[in-house]
């Protein structure tokens, strides 16, 4: 039998789970290995902290999943990869061997990029542990009137996150997001981020255009040198390569993410693939978000049939533009596709029934995947 492993259960392995629940790959034994068995829905989580959403809606259960597919289940995480051994180092100590391995692990959040955030400030990446000690914020927020919480990071996440806070603690507590020098929703279209910026200005969440540099307990420093109150830094910032990443002996782009190629492959072991926010299309870039890894995933499911049955395998051409959906925690939302926008309570329906959806169609007897999936 020929070993594929898959590491991490992101938004292309789900959707390669799916498939292999529907029609397995015969001659190969598939491992899963994922440090949780269920994953977050990332496109959700904002609504589960404005208590729009019970955390069941917004899970992916990979063990049932995994289950279903004949995939064996490894609750682990890869902690090192040696590419000319074809075989990974899990953090539980053990090694795994492949014969193909495929990574959708994600990105991380860099604990060290501000000073003081690592003993400070509360991350929202993990998912599970920021959803995990959210309960606890909301607690303090109970207990201390007036507590003022920072919101780190002026991308999709940073400014849905506020707004989603601000509607969960209502008067409890103070949000103020920083959205860092480039502004609110850099790369949005100019009429989009007007509304985002009235949005957040209309339920009392001030924003403030510049980095933040240090993180004290009860203060926050800027690059012009200001300081702000600060009791609850949240840092939503972009995501970094992971650590492993760097060490891997794989190829990476100039942003050390690993560089892949049109079929999703390594550019320097094709033995390996990788999707996501784990990896850089060096021959066609594209920006980090979920809808790219959703979007790879039937390709890698084709690739990953096509390796095992030694055929040619197919290329993914990412999308031009990718439809962005945020959620303005109010029933409304705002939508982006490439210099188009709109806002309204049909947007935030609309964004709805497509997340919901998508989570959906990974529950026993749902068939298929919504095709409008981010
Ligand atoms: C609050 C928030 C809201 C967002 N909303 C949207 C949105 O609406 N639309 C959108 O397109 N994007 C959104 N994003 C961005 C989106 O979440 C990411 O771009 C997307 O999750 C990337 O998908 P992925 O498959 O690469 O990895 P992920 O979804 O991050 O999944 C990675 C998986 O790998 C596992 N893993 C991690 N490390 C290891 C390891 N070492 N070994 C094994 N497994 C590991 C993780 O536990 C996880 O299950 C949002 C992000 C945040 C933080």
């Amino acid at each position: 039998m020929k070993q594929l492993v898959l590491a991490g259960g992101g938004h292309a392995h789900v959707r390669v789970l799916a498939a292999l629940a529907a029609r397995p790959l015969p001659g190969v034994e598939v491992t899963l290995v994922t440090p949780q068995p269920t994953q977050w829905y990332s496109g959700m989580v904002p609504g589960v902290i404005a208590g729009r959403y019970a955390p069941e809606d917004a899970q992916i259960d990979l063990a049932a999943l995994a289950h279903r597919a004949g995939v064996r289940l490894v609750l682990d995480a890869v902690a090192a990869l040696r590419p000319e051994a074809r075989q990974l180092r899990l953090a539980g100590g053990n090694d795994l061997a492949y014969d193909a391995l495929s990574l959708d692990t994600g990105g991380e959040l860099a604990r060290d990029l501000i000073d003081g955030a690592r003993e400070h400030a509360l991350f929202v990446r993990p998912l599970h542990s920021f959803v995990q000690l959210w309960p606890r914020l909301q607690s303090l927020a109970a207990r201390q009137p007036g507590l003022q919480v920072v919101v780190i990071g002026g991308g999709a996440a940073g400014f849905e996150l506020a707004l989603a806070m601000r509607r969960a603690l209502v008067a409890q507590a103070r949000v103020t997001l920083v959205a860092g020098n480039a502004g609110l929703l850099p790369g949005f279209p100019r009429g989009l981020r007007h509304r985002a910026l009235a949005a957040l200005k209309s339920r009392a969440v001030t924003v403030i255009a510049d980095d933040a540099v240090e993180i004290k307990p009860g203060q926050l420093r800027l690059s012009g040198g200001s300081r702000l109150p600060c009791d609850a830094p949240v840092l939503a910032l972009g995501v970094q390569p992971p650590a492993w990443v760097a060490d891997s002996g794989l190829r990476l782009a100039s942003d050390g993410f690993i560089a892949t190629g049109a079929t999703l492959q390594s550019v320097s072991h094709p033995e390996v693939f990788a999707v996501g926010d784990v990896s850089r299309r060096i021959d066609a870039p594209h920006p980090r978000s979920g809808v790219y890894a959703v979007r790879a995933g039937p390709v890698l499911t084709a690739n990953l049939r096509a390796w095992a049955a030694g055929q040619a395998l197919q290329p993914y051409r990412p999308q031009r533009f990718a439809l962005a959906l945020l959620s303005c925690a109010d029933g409304t939302a705002l939508a982006s596709w490439g210099p188009l926008f709109a806002h309204g309570a049909w947007v935030g329906r609309w964004k709805d029934r497509i997340d919901r959806a998508f989570v959906e169609s990974f529950r026993e007897g749902v068939q298929g995947t919504s095709l409008l999936a981010r």
